[in-house]
């Protein structure tokens, strides 16, 4: 693997750095490169602003007393870091070859040059894709208990998945709702024993097995008031009604065009030492930086995501200067 800034002269346009992901992470990456005079150029990607642009209030981002709506967190970002000279583009990574200085990035119809690269492209919340479901995504259909529970208080509500994120936010949302109901398609769990076993004695948290959502009831009021369901063995429809429904059927990290090139975990999470550092067959890769939920299975939060998108410009800095610019 290279370690050297490649001084060819034909890259007059060669970038210091480029940003994959205009999320919380890659944002607030973008915000401290550019302070550094790095003129980052941060690609947008599949999901421009992330998950935060389809969130409703969030309450949990330090300095925001009163909190701030998701999108406008957002907005208030790309404004900070175009302010200091960074430029977004929507645009999406065909391909890219990390064995090569400086990185090649193939855009389609464009390539881009840059001596280091941060891949901030994020995890997104798997969804079921009921047309109903997409309509009502911040109308009471949320993949995050931690960002909206607050909003369930005293309410009945529904939890879908079988798996350990399904068992968290059904316990975590009993904090604030009267009762959950978690709906698993099958009689199968993916949760580990202890969580499920919690669940299970959990007073406020009622299982339905075998059992899928067809439809999410409240499309025209704009406002989630009950959930269409299907027993997966008898056929047998039947009315859920619920104020909200979380989906917690898993993420899927946006790595699948490095696969073969960095380190993922099985799940298709980018590995890193120290944070930032991704890795291929547990050596660092010069110039090459990750953070967001790209990285973070753990936390997935916004403040850690803007935490590591901090630290990712801060190596990047450090990089370039140990390399001579
Ligand atoms: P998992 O893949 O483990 O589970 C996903 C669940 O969602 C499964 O029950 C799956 O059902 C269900 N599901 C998937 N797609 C659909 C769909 N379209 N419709 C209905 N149901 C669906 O994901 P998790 O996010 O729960 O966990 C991921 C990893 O993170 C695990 O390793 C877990 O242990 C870990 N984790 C740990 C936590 C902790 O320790 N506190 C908390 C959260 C996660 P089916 O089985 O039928 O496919």
């Amino acid at each position: 693997m290279p370690d050297t800034i490649s001084t060819n002269p034909t890259a007059a346009e060669v970038r210091d750095t480029v940003i994959l992901g205009s999320g919380c992470s890659g944002l607030t990456a973008a915000i401290y490169a550019a302070r550094s005079n790095l003129k980052p150029l941060v690609l947008e990607g599949h999901e421009p602003g992330g998950q935060l642009s389809i969130t409703t209030l969030v309450e949990n981002f330090p300095g925001w007393p009163e909190g701030i709506q998701g999108p406008e967190l957002i907005e208030n970002m790309k404004k900070q870091a175009t302010r200091f000279g960074a430029e977004l583009r929507m645009a999406h990574l065909s391909s890219i070859d990390l064995t090569k200085r400086p990185f090649a990035l193939n855009l389609g119809k464009e390539t881009i040059h840059t001596r280091t690269l941060i891949i901030a492209s994020g995890a997104s919340a798997r969804w079921l894709n009921l047309p109903s479901e997409q309509a009502l995504i911040g109308h009471g259909v949320s993949s995050c208990a931690t960002c909206d529970g607050f909003f369930a208080s005293g309410k009945e509500i529904a939890v879908i998945g079988g798996g350990d994120s399904a068992m968290e936010e059904a316990l975590f949302l009993t904090r604030f709702a009267k009762k959950v109901t978690l709906i698993n398609r099958s009689e199968n769990f993916r949760a580990s024993r202890i969580m499920l076993e919690r669940a299970i004695a959990h007073p406020q948290i009622e299982f339905l097995h075998n059992t899928v959502v067809e439809e999410v009831l409240g499309v025209e009021e704009k406002d989630v008031r009950g959930l269409k369901l299907k027993n997966a063995k008898t056929g047998q429809q039947t009315e859920l009604p619920v104020s909200f429904m979380f989906l917690g059927i898993g993420h899927t990290p946006n790595a699948s065009a490095f696969k073969g090139m960095l380190d993922l975990d099985d799940d298709g999470y980018i590995l890193t030492q120290g944070n930032v550092f991704p890795t291929i067959n547990g050596q660092p890769i010069p110039g090459v930086f990750a953070c967001g939920d790209i990285q973070d299975r753990r936390y997935r939060q916004a403040i850690t995501a803007a935490g590591s998108g901090c630290m990712a410009a801060l190596e990047v800095e450090k990089y370039l200067e140990e390399h001579g610019r």
